[in-house]
């Protein structure tokens, strides 16, 4: 890059959160997609703006000179949101981390896009208030980079996700302008629905400096229990039974065997390992409903053949039990060093043939599939345990994937509920989408960003 240019952005940014060298560039080609681009895409710069005057002032100098921008939170996608390219800024957003406001009376908090969810959720939780997203990254992943995916998590059975907390953003487009776009109320209709439009646009259309939120009152409490199948087809067609018996769970996580093992290994807290299948099922409420609640499901996953209902007794066993499953990633992930962690979404009462459909496509292909699901939003990962450096295994992996894909959508779902579309999926999103809704997105691109310095080749591969 041209060493003026680095000296204005080191001006815009400060010199110290501007980094040039090779070896700290190239800590930013990779994301936790299984996309791999190595030397070959060494970013140019990556610089670290500390507001969002420094966020426009980049931005105008990069689409004055056609550079395009990643922007990165911190790099826990695991769609390729984040691959970087060789002639390309890094924007990390991880600086602006504050929390500026919790407002109880109205029950909502502004906060820079660098905060870590996790955080904020302690946080809101202290003063009586709740902030449910909860993707399984939630220790380490920013606000941003969850509005920018529009990330799910164990909770989105009850509570919905991120998109459904998102009152307002303020946001800075590809020219250095600044736009305030939602509310602060509950409610407004005023014009297009722009917040939405930036959530999940996956840093194509701005970079998010400021998020307006929506909080809820903290559940007064909760109970966490684990139904043990002895078939996944079985544990998967309990799903929802329990919806349709008028119970909404906070979260319903579904496990298969091989995640069971994957994770047993690595936690050790004593799941069942001849298991085909567990359930995490989780209720969270007035203290006083959840013992009938939970006595519900126990009978309904009883009578659905689970051979053992066990609640969790204290809320350290009931966290033992989460810690696991937010380690499952981890866990498979010493099976085989390629993981590809699909997102496929179908309604509810279609897990019960999607799962037996993948079961079908991972003999076909001789792939290892393993399938853990956000299940109470029909949210299945099936989980590709593979070895990118084996070509003609990679071969067979593309077809099974495809066919995931077209079973999927064959059961009027979506290709991906939380994980974003990135370089990942980009080719694919026209099976779900049709051409008409690529030309549109197209068209929306080319109008906020028409020099494409966005993310560019995110999403809609170009
Ligand atoms: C172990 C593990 C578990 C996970 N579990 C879940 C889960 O349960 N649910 C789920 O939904 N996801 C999950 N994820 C995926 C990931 O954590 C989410 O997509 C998360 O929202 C990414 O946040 P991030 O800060 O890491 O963003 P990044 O990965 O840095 O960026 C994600 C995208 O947002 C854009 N972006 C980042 N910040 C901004 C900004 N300020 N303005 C504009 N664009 C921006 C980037 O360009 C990129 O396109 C998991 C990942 C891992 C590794």
């Amino acid at each position: 890059m041209d060493s003026k240019l680095v000296e204005r952005l080191k001006k815009i940014v400060g010199a110290e959160h501007v980094f040039d060298k090779y070896e700290d560039r190239y800590c930013y080609t990779y994301d936790a997609s299984f996309i791999t681009v190595g030397k070959n895409e060494v970013p140019e710069l990556i610089v670290y703006p500390g507001n969002k005057e420094e966020v426009a002032a980049v931005l105008m100098l990069a689409n004055e000179h056609k550079i395009p921008i990643i922007p990165r939170g911190a790099g826990s996608n695991v769609s390729g949101g984040t691959i970087s390219r060789n002639d390309a800024i890094v924007m990390v957003l991880t600086r602006m981390n504050k929390i500026i406001n919790i407002d109880r009376k109205n029950m909502i908090a502004e906060l820079e896009p660098g905060v870590i969810t996790a955080d904020f959720q302690t946080q809101v939780e202290k003063l009586g208030l709740f902030y449910p997203p909860d993707p399984a990254s939630k220790a380490f992943s920013t606000m941003g980079g969850n509005v920018a995916e529009c990330a799910g998590g164990p909770r989105g059975a009850k509570y919905g996700v991120t998109r459904d907390y998102i009152l307002g953003l303020e946001v800075v487009l590809a020219n250095g302008q600044i736009l305030n776009v939602g509310a602060r109320t509950m409610k407004s209709v005023a014009g297009y629905d722009l917040t939405r439009l930036f959530v999940g646009s996956e840093g194509t259309l701005c970079i998010i400096t400021k998020i307006i939120v929506k909080l809820l009152p903290l559940p007064e409490a909760k109970k966490t229990m684990l139904a043990i199948f002895d078939d996944l087809y079985k544990a998967s067609e309990t799903v929802a039974q329990v919806f349709m018996a008028g119970i909404i769970p906070t979260t319903l996580e579904l496990l298969d065997n091989i995640y069971i093992k994957s994770i047993e290994d690595y936690v050790k807290i004593g799941l069942p390992v001849d298991a085909e299948a567990v359930l995490l099922i989780e209720v969270d409420g007035d203290a006083a409903v959840l013992d009938k609640q939970i006595g519900i499901i126990s009978k309904i996953c009883k009578d659905q053949g689970a051979r053992e209902v066990k609640v969790a007794q204290n809320e350290k066993e009931a966290e033992d039990l989460w810690v696991a499953r937010r380690s499952a990633f981890a866990a498979v992930s010493r099976v085989r060093p390629t993981i590809i962690g699909e997102d496929c979404t179908v309604p509810r009462d279609k897990i019960p043939e999607v799962v037996k459909k993948v079961r079908e496509i991972s003999a076909k292909y001789d792939v290892i599939i393993a399938v853990l699901g956000h299940a109470g939003d029909g949210n299945l990962h099936a989980t590709i345990l593979t070895d990118e450096r084996d070509h003609e295994e990679m071969a067979r992996v593309e077809k099974a994937i495809e066919e995931i894909f077209i079973a999927t959508l064959e059961a009027k779902g979506t290709l991906t509920g939380e994980h974003g579309v990135g370089r990942a999926k980009g080719k694919y999103l026209h099976l779900e989408v049709g051409k008409e809704g690529i030309d549109l997105m197209k068209a929306l691109k080319r109008t906020m960003d028409p020099n494409n310095i966005l993310n560019p080749g995110q999403m809609l591969g170009e």
